[in-house]
């Protein structure tokens, strides 16, 4: 089977404050998820734990130590971020379950690895958490891929945050690109278009900020005009993708409209990509995704476009209408709060 799964049902014991949206329920949908996959036939496996220095190729020092002091305690780190006596824990087999998805598919036992996993990643910094994210895991496996000798990365972001933290880990690399789509302006403020990397790799971030109430085919359209073009000129080596279902139509937290076969569609098409380029080796870690509904429905959907034959991606025909050329004061009502607005 060219599919793998990374996952441990240990991601439910990584508790939050009671109503905060990033709960240990998620962690039992992916645990249905997994399970019906591998009753399938499709492998999965029990991730390992990140090593410190694998850690420490994205993160700071006393940061790491930071973490690692919350072991055994519940903390607050940021306004929307907690540890539970366990998450140290927890968020070292998220981050190696990233890791691990790397290995799978640079030595060539699977074609496509997914890891389902939380803490999230994407907006924990160098030297911060942030934003529900301990380690930033996306960044952990691209770091873990270049200590291996992958010459390109490429990591695609499409949870409706934009992930902050990975971007400011490469934006001065050019063997890592960095492509997200989000909702802007929204938390966490950063990822406007003009945020375009720094020296050496000034032209490998590319931000698409999308108006709230974006549709499927306002994401066909930035999909097809960008996201695709970048990457096959970018040709990586390996093609990671934050995958955060939070643009889903049903998420409590995120403004966007998009359904469950767009996100089958955007996983086809980054497969096409990752065949083209990389002789299929892509890896998708997830991110945000709050409606359990939701988020059971999306990764089905990605892990069914990566298990099955290659095809064009299937684009829904929206029913309602795009949101494209609305004016800036109704942009500006979109809020720059915490992410977690219910706090
Ligand atoms: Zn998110």
């Amino acid at each position: 089977m060219s599919l793998v799964l990374i996952h441990t049902d240990r991601f439910a014991e990584h508790q939050t404050p009671p109503g905060h949206p990033e709960r240990p329920e998620r962690a039992e949908v992916m645990d249905v998820v997994a399970a019906r996959w591998r009753q399938r036939g499709v492998d999965a496996v029990e991730p390992n734990a990140a090593s410190r220095d694998q850690l420490a190729r994205v993160h700071d020092d006393a940061y790491l130590d930071l973490i690692e002091k919350t072991a055994g305690r519940a903390v607050k780190l940021d306004p929307d971020t907690y540890t539970s006596p366990e998450s140290y824990e927890i968020a070292l087999l998220a981050a190696g379950a990233a890791v691990d998805a790397v290995e799978r598919v640079m030595n060539g036992r699977h074609r496509a690895a997914v890891a389902l996993v939380r803490p999230p990643g994407h907006h924990a910094e160098r030297d911060r958490a942030m934003g529900f994210c301990l380690y930033n895991n996306v960044a952990v496996a691209a770091a873990h891929a270049r200590a291996g000798g992958v010459g390109r990365v490429a990591i695609v972001d499409y949870d409706v945050h934009h992930g902050n933290g990975t971007q400011h880990i490469f934006e001065s690399d050019p063997s890592v690109l960095y492509v997200s789509t989000h909702q802007y302006p929204y938390y966490p403020g950063t990822g406007a278009a003009d945020e375009v990397g720094y020296g050496a790799g000034r032209g490998f971030t590319v931000n698409l900020p999308l108006e709230v109430g974006a549709v499927d085919d306002d994401y066909r359209v930035v999909f097809d005009d960008v996201v695709l073009p970048v990457l096959r000129e970018f040709t990586p080596e390996l093609l990671i993708v934050s995958a955060g279902f939070d643009a889903h139509e049903r998420d409590p937290l995120g403004g966007m409209r998009v359904t469950t076969p767009a996100f089958a569609a955007m996983t086809m098409a980054l497969r096409a990509v990752a065949e083209e380029c990389c002789r299929g080796r892509i890896v998708c870690v997830t991110e945000g995704g709050y409606d359990l509904h939701a988020l059971a429905a999306s990764i089905d959907a990605a892990l069914e476009t990566l298990s099955g034959h290659a095809s064009e991606p299937r684009w829904p025909s929206s029913a309602i209408e795009s949101l494209r050329g609305r004016t800036a004061a109704e942009l500006a009502r979109a809020s720059l709060g915490p992410i977690w607005p219910l706090a």
